[in-house]
């Protein structure tokens, strides 16, 4: 039980006790002047033992320069101040919850006029530990939320790590099943499925399209006086060959089957094919693989080269089956006037 009015100035204190703010005054000297019940309720001091004492001998802490020098500020006149359980570490007074755990505190130190003159330090307590235990749990809610936000993201970026492993991993089953295995060179299937994606793109585009079909002469004889091994090294050599004289990122060489290779020009005209018709029939002959059995009558493994242009217009209905037609029956035309020799669709000789 509080003693009312116990050694308290008959001015009206009573009435602190009844609000739930701990209130207590001290005048210049650290004396206690009032203690309100809030304050005996959240500390189990009593204001008779308070009331009348220096608080400092009481809560020797307070001596310390982060009081003392606040709390002389306010009885000298100055501004309110305020110890917040946010920004000050400890308590003004040390006070536990039912629970023995500390109250969190926030404090307003202001001064009032003292009876008589002079000032006293009025200490509003307001118990905010709910509030500091809320702030807390919104923090580690947020902290919580960072941390998921930051496993997604981990999680994304190895699921797009996958995503680009597998893509990759297509991209090259795509690549090996259009390859040659023998040659390295595109294969039949990659020229019929580019050669129809070309041909619709001259039809759109109002562009030339070039074929240059290729077919090394008396390559039987060499299979049968060389070897089938080195027939295949063979094989190879002019692939790589051909390859390597193709200019324009469109062009591009197959092999078309057995000993015959084709070359697709998009957007070329027929001086263009011709062009690299002629640069890939000497590259080969240029290789000098020896063949002393070729009817082309040199020494050396060469090509016979069937050379077709075609414009193709939007809807008119042809095929790129024409083109390789037209290159098939030059290339033929080729081997019939001799061999090593590239010859245009047009059916006559552009070079001997
Ligand atoms: P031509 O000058 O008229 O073209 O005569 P050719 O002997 O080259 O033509 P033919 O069609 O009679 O023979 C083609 C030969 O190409 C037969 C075959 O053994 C050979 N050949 C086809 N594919 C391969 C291959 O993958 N490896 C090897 N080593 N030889 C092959
Ligand atoms: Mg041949
Ligand atoms: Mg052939």
């Amino acid at each position: 039980m509080i003693e009312e009015g116990a050694a308290r100035p008959a001015d009206g204190f009573g009435l602190l006790d009844h609000i739930p703010i701990g209130v207590f005054i001290l005048d210049r000297a650290y004396k206690v002047v009032c203690w309100n019940r809030q304050m005996m309720e959240w500390t189990g001091t009593p204001p008779a033992d308070v009331v009348g004492e220096d608080l400092r001998t009481i809560y020797p802490h307070l001596k310390s320069p982060m009081y003392r020098i606040r709390i002389e500020e306010v009885l000298e006149g100055g501004l309110p101040t305020i110890f917040s359980a946010q920004l000050h570490k400890g308590a003004v007074i040390p006070m536990m919850d039912e629970a023995g755990q500390p109250r969190a505190q926030h404090v307003t130190v202001r001064p009032i006029p003292a009876p008589g003159g002079g000032r006293w330090a009025l200490f509003a307590v307001q118990d905010v530990t709910d509030l500091v235990g809320r702030i807390r749990d919104v923090r580690a809610m947020h902290t919580r939320a960072l941390t998921e936000i930051e496993e997604r993201k981990k999680a994304e970026s190895a699921l797009r790590v996958e995503k680009e492993k597998a893509e990759k991993l297509a991209e090259q089953l795509r690549f090996l099943s259009h390859r040659d295995g023998l040659t390295g060179v595109a294969n039949r299937r990659y020229f019929d499925e580019t050669l129809e994606r070309e041909w619709r793109r001259s039809q759109r585009e109002d562009e030339p399209i070039s074929m240059i079909l290729f077919d090394l002469d008396s390559f039987k004889a060499y299979n049968d006086n060389y070897g089938h091994m080195e027939g295949d090294e063979c094989l190879r050599k002019v692939g790589t060959t051909a390859g390597g004289h193709l200019m324009r990122p469109t062009d591009f060489l197959a092999r078309y089957g057995g000993e015959e290779f084709v070359v697709v020009l998009p957007g070329s005209d027929e001086e263009g094919a011709l062009t690299v018709a002629k640069r890939l029939r000497e590259a080969v002959e240029e290789l000098a693989i020896p063949h002393f059995f070729s009817l082309a009558g040199l020494d050396v493994v060469t090509i016979s080269v069937g050379v077709a242009t075609a414009r193709p217009k939007a809807d008119d209905g042809s095929q790129p089956g024409s083109l390789t037609g037209a290159a098939d029956a030059a290339l033929y035309e080729a081997k019939r006037q001799g061999r090593n020799r590239v010859v245009a669709a047009r059916s006559h000789p552009v070079e001997s």
